[in-house]
């Protein structure tokens, strides 16, 4: 049977390339990056070396980057870290109202647990911020601004250049999760005028339980991790050398490729697009249409329940998602839907399809084949449908 992986916004294969990478940091090269002989030499180099190709990648300094364990330990990080830096200063928080789950139950615990306010700012029918909302949540007890570059859900890439010059012109420090972005669309911290970004890199070929934190010099953040003096002090704990530079690697790769796989991405997530649109009757795409990541479709098709679509794709081979991997366990709508204005009738009738550097316009072509025909099935048994 055919094994069609449509799901990448959930997790990547790790390339080969960078599993060859990885290998001899298990074995041949397994030091102690904080050991000061040779064996430790080595590995810090290796790691100082992955290090550097993140950092100027992102025309970053090799001192901003803390290497984490993923997207989420950034993304507690960053807000945890900033808001206790700031107490002082001020106790208000400004966020979205669709943001993944490490961002908005950090911003939920520091407001149940630790007395801080919080603003979840909302999104328009396509599911992009206004700038201007910012503008008019700051007050002056506004310590953090924390708004995410593309939406894990739905694709759609927010104005995250806007609102950091807003922040920048207020002076305060402005985090953008960056998981669904970073190498994939380009990403240069001063020209978006970032302070903080979250990276993890499981969702660009690289190895999961790995990511980083850029910080930029200068903001105030304390520890979330308490220990040995890592990462200058900010992120204790043994570093995961060999996922290190794993995610080196991977961004080594990616470099190569990303221009050019942008477009090829582009042109199948609109054949996608189109073509569910053009055959499928009462079907509707969710999230702006070109303002979104080259390789996210996320679409409703009413009358159906997601699961069944997802359940019937599997056995066709094709592996989709309906929304954020992280709570596909969950029966509840996905708060993004529903905060793009769906029903909870539409909401449970999404799929997401998130392509990669392995999908190929005949797998596409193939979706395309067996979802009208998966859609028709399910629909002539459901209740609910009357056309
Ligand atoms: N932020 C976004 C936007 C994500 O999509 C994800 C993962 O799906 C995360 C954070 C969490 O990343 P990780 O799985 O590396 O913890």
């Amino acid at each position: 049977m055919r094994k069609i992986y449509l799901d990448c916004a959930a997790t990547t294969m790790t390339d080969p390339q960078v599993v060859k990478a990885m290998l001899p940091y298990f074995a041949d090269k397994f030091g102690n990056p904080s050991s000061i002989h040779s064996f430790g030499q080595e590995a810090k180099a290796a790691m100082e070396e992955a290090r550097e190709k993140i950092a100027s990648f992102l025309g970053a300094k090799q001192e901003e980057i803390i290497f984490t364990s993923g997207g989420t330990e950034s993304d507690n990080f960053a807000i945890k870290g900033v808001a206790y830096a700031n107490q002082k200063k001020g106790n208000h928080i400004i966020t979205s109202s669709i943001e993944h789950h490490a961002v908005l139950n950090s911003c939920k615990f520091l407001e149940k647990m630790m007395g801080f306010k919080v603003t979840y700012l909302p999104v328009n029918k396509d599911g992009l911020l206004d700038p201007k909302d910012v503008k008019k949540a700051i007050t002056d007890k506004t310590i953090l601004i924390s708004i995410m570059h593309a939406n894990n859900e739905i694709g759609v890439i927010q104005p995250i250049r806007e609102i950091g010059r807003i922040a920048k012109e207020k002076g305060i420090p402005f985090h953008a999760d960056t998981v669904q972005t970073f190498g994939h669309i380009s990403i240069n911290v001063d020209e978006l005028n970032v302070d903080l970004l979250s990276i993890s890199g499981h969702k660009l070929y690289g190895p999961k339980g790995v990511g980083a934190l850029y910080v930029r010099k200068g903001t105030r953040i304390v520890p979330f991790m308490h220990g040995g003096d890592q990462e200058r002090n900010r992120r204790a704990s043994t570093q995961n050398v060999s996922g290190i530079v794993g995610l080196g690697k991977a961004v080594e790769l990616i470099k190569e490729e990303m221009d050019a796989e942008m477009k090829r991405l582009i042109s199948l997530r609109d054949k996608l697009i189109k073509g569910i649109l053009d055959n499928i009757g009462y079907s509707r795409l969710n999230g702006h249409p070109t303002k979104r990541l080259p390789n996210n479709v996320n679409v409703s098709i009413e009358y159906i329940e997601g699961e069944s679509l997802l359940l019937n794709l599997d056995m066709e081979g094709i592996a989709a998602s309906t929304g954020s991997a992280c709570t596909s366990s969950s029966l509840e709508a996905s708060h993004v839907l529903l905060a793009l204005g769906l029903s909870h009738e539409v909401a449970h009738s999404s799929l997401r399809f998130t392509m990669g550097r392995y999908t190929k316009e005949k797998d596409v072509d193939f979706l395309l084949e067996v979802l009208p025909k998966i859609t028709d099935r399910l629909r002539s048994m459901s209740p609910l449908w009357k056309h």
